[in-house]
């Protein structure tokens, strides 16, 4: 990969159009990965704006979030040789990194932060800052720690060049873990993984947004049928573990927002789920919200990334 351009302006005069948009299935990626619900054509934004889940599951997850001008990305999960070799894979080379922020403490989502830190540091001869909340940095083990860390909380939104994040708490068996929106013009981005239980707060959340990259994590049955040791299940199914399936749909149908235009399907057990299962139950809770036509549901995958979406509308 080359130099990261510390103005961006190397980036900014090459914001594709978007070549990538609308999403078209590709037999390469699998004909399960997207499915366009009830016909729906996603319009053509007319500034670029792109949302790029690298990774996700229990060995890695990373999300790209960016104007073209500015961007973040969302855990660091992955090596830092993934990471960046995704992004260059999905035509993200060149996207400008101005932080990273880190939602919790488990290594699948913190597990390359020292060593990125590093990697971006040489490649743009600046210090990005890995924001996260005191309790992550506290329990971070000390070979994850990076050197341009930089303290949050949740309920404090704060800026990284023209984007708004905002940090928001969420129950799992960490110290303080959040999830995080991204707000690009008038419109909100967020990832919402690792969480035992919907909240209210989530809820809110969730009904803001124009892209919702959310968990989908286990289906009850065959997590209870499948191999894991009991204290591990209790664990995933407990009010700090993991949202099943049913807990993703039932919040979704009651959440779902008036501007949703993508919803990602994340963080996919791959021993006590199905993609299949994980897609009836969104596509079932789209349709009931009366949402279906109008919003693209995707799934991310640990193995494969999703090439950016862009969200069309209100860029301004
Ligand atoms: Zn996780
Ligand atoms: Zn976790």
């Amino acid at each position: 990969m080359g130099q990261r351009s510390v103005s961006n302006s190397f980036w900014r005069g090459r914001v594709r159009a978007p070549k990538t948009l609308p999403q078209i299935p590709k037999t390469r990626r699998g004909v399960w990965l997207i499915i366009v619900i009830g016909g729906a054509v996603p319009k053509l934004p007319p500034r670029d704006a792109f949302v790029a889940v690298l990774s996700s599951g229990s060995r890695g997850n990373c999300a790209y979030v960016g104007d073209g001008r500015s961007g973040v990305l969302i855990d660091c999960g992955p090596s830092t040789k993934q990471i960046l070799k995704r992004m260059n894979d999905v035509g993200l080379g060149d996207a400008p990194i101005d932080a990273v922020l880190v939602t919790h403490e488990h290594g699948d989502h913190a597990g390359a932060a020292r060593v990125l830190c590093n990697r971006l540091k040489k490649d743009t001869g600046r210090d990005v800052p890995f924001f996260m909340t005191q309790g992550t940095a506290q329990a971070l083990k000390s070979a994850m720690v990076p050197s341009c860390l930089e303290t949050i909380a949740a309920g404090r939104a704060f800026r990284v060049g023209g984007l708004v994040v905002d940090p928001f708490s969420i129950p799992h068996d960490t110290a303080d873990p959040v999830a995080f929106r991204v707000g690009i013009g008038q419109r909100w981005v967020g990832v919402i993984t690792d969480l035992g239980r919907p909240t209210t707060l989530v809820s809110q959340k969730l009904a803001s947004l124009s892209v919702a990259v959310l968990e989908f994590n286990h289906d009850v049955e065959m997590l209870l049928d499948g191999p894991y040791a009991w204290s591990v299940k209790q664990r995933i199914r407990s009010s700090h573990g993991h949202l099943s399936n049913a807990q993703s749909a039932a919040m979704l149908a009651e959440s779902v927002g008036p501007h949703l235009e993508h919803l990602i399907l994340a963080h996919l057990s791959g021993e006590n789920n199905s993609p299949e299962r994980a897609l009836q139950e969104a596509a079932m809770a789209l349709h009931s919200a009366g949402a279906a036509n109008r919003v693209t549901l995707h799934l991310a995958t640990q193995d494969t990334p999703l090439e950016p979406l862009g969200v069309g509308g209100a860029y301004n």
